[in-house]
This record gives structure tokens, sequence and C-alpha cells, in this order.
């Protein structure tokens, strides 16, 4: 069986990308065929059933971009006094938080936080799980805003103990060691809901890395 050694089963393809050169697999859903080879007629990413021995393409439903006033969701990586960087994750689409295939850089610089703070390293902290909205049309990374009480951090970790933060009162507290933190909180925080989500991308890539459905 030839196959086309540079196509990967998850991997993202164009309409005309070879997909598959042999005989052995038959053309699925979002695909074509001429000859003995096998192209995809969408955009999408590239699955093997070899059950079926049927090889398709399923159409990308995840933006590839995203726009100005997109509501993001990503983690924080790195803070230093006037800028957070942030790895996107997510984008908040049809009323549900929608993965992105690959990850994007995002910023908040200092001056995007909606109040007046001396660094923001005392309010953001690297872990944190926050909540902000894009604010230019612009490649990677993109700038952020936590200028609304919906935006901010939606979950956070104790910096001593790393057990998740609750929150009381418009502050974090530890249940564990009872420290009080402070964060630029979100009015939707919620630990629980949005480290399952962040989880459940841990699996689905997790999964997609040993072979997916193969
Ligand atoms: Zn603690």
């Amino acid at each position: 069986m030839k196959q086309n050694k540079n196509i990967k089963n998850q991997e993202l393809v164009l309409p005309g990308t070879l997909i598959y050169e042999g005989n052995d697999l038959r053309t699925g859903k979002g695909t074509f065929k001429v000859g003995n080879k096998i192209y995809s007629s969408i955009v999408g990413v590239v699955k093997r059933n070899l059950k079926k021995k049927i090889i398709y393409v399923v159409p990308l439903k995840e933006p590839i971009v995203l726009k100005k006033d997109d509501i993001v969701l990503g983690e924080v990586i790195s803070v230093s006094n006037s800028i957070a960087q942030v790895r996107i994750y997510f984008v908040f689409k049809d009323r549900k938080f929608t993965p992105l295939i690959e990850p994007f850089s995002g910023l908040v610089h200092i001056s995007q936080l909606g109040r007046r703070v001396p660094v923001i390293s005392d309010f953001i902290k690297v872990g944190d799980r926050i909540l902000g909205k894009i604010t230019v049309d612009f490649y990677p990374p993109y700038s952020l805003s936590l200028d609304s009480r919906l935006l901010g951090v939606v979950s956070a970790k104790c910096s001593i103990c790393g057990a998740s933060l609750i929150k009381k009162n418009r502050r974090l507290i530890c249940p564990n060691c009872e420290r009080v933190e402070q964060r630029i909180i979100s009015e939707i925080y919620d630990t629980e809901k949005f480290d399952l989500l962040f989880d459940s991308l841990k699996v689905k890539r997790e999964a997609g890395a040993t072979g997916g459905e193969e």
C-alpha cells in the first residue's frame, strides 16, 4: 500500500491536496479520485477508516483566523511587569467554546485591563486561564483586552499550594491554606467548568497523537 508519505491522519489539507495513492482505500466524503490517486475536495482534516478501507476528509468547522472582537479563552504562560503572554486554545462561537486546531499566541498589555494597576504580574499569574477579547484584526500574537466584567481570569490556582482558588466577594481564596489572592476576575469565574474544558482538550490531543480512529 503506497501512501502519500507527507499526509498523516488528522492532518489539515486544502482542496486538491493528494492524500492517498494506491488501490486499497476507497474515496469517502470530501475526496475525489483520479486514476489511483485520491485528493481532498475541501478544506478539512484527513481521516482513515482502515476497517472499512476508506479515506475521507472532515470539513473544518473551527475558524483558522481570529478576528477583532472575538472572545477567546487561553492560558497564561508568562507574565512581566507590563505584559502577560497567553496561549489561546478556544474561541467563543455559536454559544460555545470551540477548540482551535492549533493554539495561537496572545498578549495582554497592562493598558488593556480596564483598571490601572502598577504591575500586571500582581493581577495575572502563570497558569491562570483567562477570557479576553481580541482588539485588532492582525496576525498572532493577538492583542487581548480584559476591559469588561465578563473578561478576565476564569480559573486560577493558589500560588502556595496549587489548589483551585474559590471566588468570594471579588476575591479569590484558597480552600486549602486560606491564602487570599488578587486577580482581574471575570464575572463568570468557575474553576470546575473551565478546567474541565481544558482537560477535554488534553484528552483529544493525546488521542490525536496516538493515531485517532486508525
Ligand atoms: Zn493554598
